[in-house]
């Protein structure tokens, strides 16, 4: 029997892996979650001799059960490759008595490479399966990483075409240079005045005008998702946490069974939730360490029971955390609401009308093994320059949100319980702000980009990747900037759509 996947705000809209794939939202405006949690055999001394491609085919067949075995390996090859410069994908690295998970060696520099370099792989599949002949038109909202990682991947994809929304002044400059130099002729890319939930909440409107959609359909298009909304982004991010798990066991830090924490530097709440569905399928995991930067809307959460979404929205050092909207948290109260659609659908209409929602006490139990923290900008640059004058371990500002913010779990609880910080990007993609946990009087920064590059490097001693000296010389191929207000009307007029 297949798995199947259903609407946290529709029990009555199931649909397969494929089609939940392709769609991305659901109609009811909800988010696909699986029927059930899969049964899988984790037999983590076997897996610990496994690859990562090999670990991804466990994972990725109990998920999505109406891809064949060789579809399936069909993506994992073609998503896995040398576009990750380091061959273990997902590499542990010990430092002091924390294990970092870095998942920032694919091409973009950021941990969305791991689910979006296979995405694309997913959805012509799934088009195929499904006899859809539309071109497919993903749609994404992207607070800096989503947005260069999903471009790449579908760059030049046969039937696709994608059109990408960023907060024009809530990007780092690197991120903004890797997206207005994409090549491809499908696509698109384009600067909104306005923040990250702007544009996700946009994308969610035209996602869900219906008479948008008719039009599409006549003119032979469909949308999709590239963002974590899509469960296609989530399934992959499962897989490094079974890997991690078995990699430990491999370097002898912990013994099959043993637990351990993951601490996650969290914004749209999609790779904290894969962490969450690892540890329903059989992962050994203590706490899952939910680290928030000054948008700390997921740490009051935890705390009290409420979100509440009305505060001021604060531009960091860590823009893809810049978030008060976390999409994927829909996910997870469905499930501690014990799979009820009806307690998941009016909490979501109460945020979108009021601002805010409360969980029950019994929801509220459910969400024992999570654990709300959050790190300031001072406590984000400390630990930078901390870990790295004792260790010389360099860390961009996401990991150090999560670093900092483990150091003050550990304070708070005393936990000693081996612990893997996810690590979501390389230094390379934040220089500045990586670099001012180091400015002082005598240390000045340089003020280019290139030559900050070049000076983090000396600064450092690690290889500059080559997609960030590529990066310098690049033609710029797009410059659109638009309101928030206008993005119905710019899609519709990258499609040619005539009314
Ligand atoms: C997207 C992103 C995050 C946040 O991940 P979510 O899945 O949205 O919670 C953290 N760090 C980096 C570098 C990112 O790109």
């Amino acid at each position: 029997m297949g798995l199947n996947y259903q609407s946290t705000r529709d029990a009555n809209n199931v649909v397969t892996a494929s089609q939940a794939i392709l769609q991305g939202l659901a109609v009811d405006g909800g988010l696909y979650v699986p029927t059930e949690m899969p049964k899988l055999d984790l037999n983590f001394k076997e897996l610990a001799n496994k690859t990562y491609q090999e670990v991804a085919y466990l994972v990725l067949s109990a998920f999505l059960t109406d891809f064949t075995e060789e579809e399936l390996m069909y993506c994992i090859n073609g998503a896995y490759d040398q576009k990750f410069v380091d061959p273990a994908i997902a590499p542990l690295n010990k430092v002091g008595n924390v294990n970092y998970l870095e998942l920032f060696h694919g091409s973009t520099l950021a941990f969305k490479d791991i689910a979006l370099s296979i995405l694309p792989y997913f959805m012509t599949v799934a088009a195929k399966k499904n006899k859809v002949d539309a071109e497919i038109v993903i749609l994404t909202a992207t607070s800096g990483d989503t947005g260069k990682a999903a471009m790449a991947g579908f760059s030049d994809v046969p039937g696709t075409k994608i059109i990408v929304f960023y907060p024009k002044d809530g990007v780092s400059p690197i991120q903004e240079k890797q997206m207005v130099t994409q090549k491809g002729e499908n696509t698109f890319v384009v600067g909104i005045n306005g923040n990250f939930d702007d544009a996700q909440t946009n994308v969610k409107n035209i996602f869900n005008n219906t008479d948008l959609k008719e039009e599409l359909r006549q003119e032979g298009y469909q949308f999709s998702s590239a963002n974590s909304i899509n469960i296609g982004r989530l399934v992959p991010q499962i897989v490094y946490y079974v890997y991690s798990y078995a990699q430990l066991i491999k370097s002898g830090e912990i013994k099959d069974g043993d637990l351990i924490n993951f601490v996650v530097p969290t914004g749209n709440f999609g790779n904290i939730l894969a962490g969450y569905y690892a540890k329903q399928i059989g992962v050994p995991i203590n706490q899952l360490v939910c680290a928030s930067n000054e948008n700390n809307v997921l740490t009051d959460f935890f705390t009290t029971g409420t979100y509440d979404r009305k505060r001021p929205f604060h531009i960091t050092t860590s823009p893809s955390m810049d978030i008060l909207i976390s999409s994927n948290l829909e996910r997870l109260i469905y499930h501690i609401a014990n799979n009820e659609v009806s307690e998941t659908k009016h909490r979501m209409e109460q945020l979108l009308a009021d601002g805010e929602y409360s969980i029950t006490a019994e929801m509220n139990q459910n969400l024992e093994k999570f654990y709300g923290e959050q790190a300031t900008e001072e406590e984000v640059k400390e630990i930078i320059a901390t870990v790295f004058n004792e260790n010389h371990y360099l860390m961009d500002t996401h990991t150090g949100v999560a670093a900092a913010a483990y150091q003050k779990y550990q304070k708070a609880t005393q936990d000693s319980t081996p612990t893997v910080i996810v690590s979501t990007a390389s230094p390379y993609k934040f220089p500045q702000h990586v670099m001012d946990a180091f400015a002082t009087d005598t240390f000045i920064l340089e003020s280019e980009e290139a030559k900050l590059v070049q000076q983090l490097h000396e600064f450092s001693n690690l290889p500059i990747p080559p997609s960030v000296t590529e990066l310098f010389t690049a033609a710029v191929l797009h410059d659109t900037v638009i309101d928030a207000a206008e993005m119905e009307a710019t899609v519709k007029n990258i499609l040619n759509l005539k009314k």
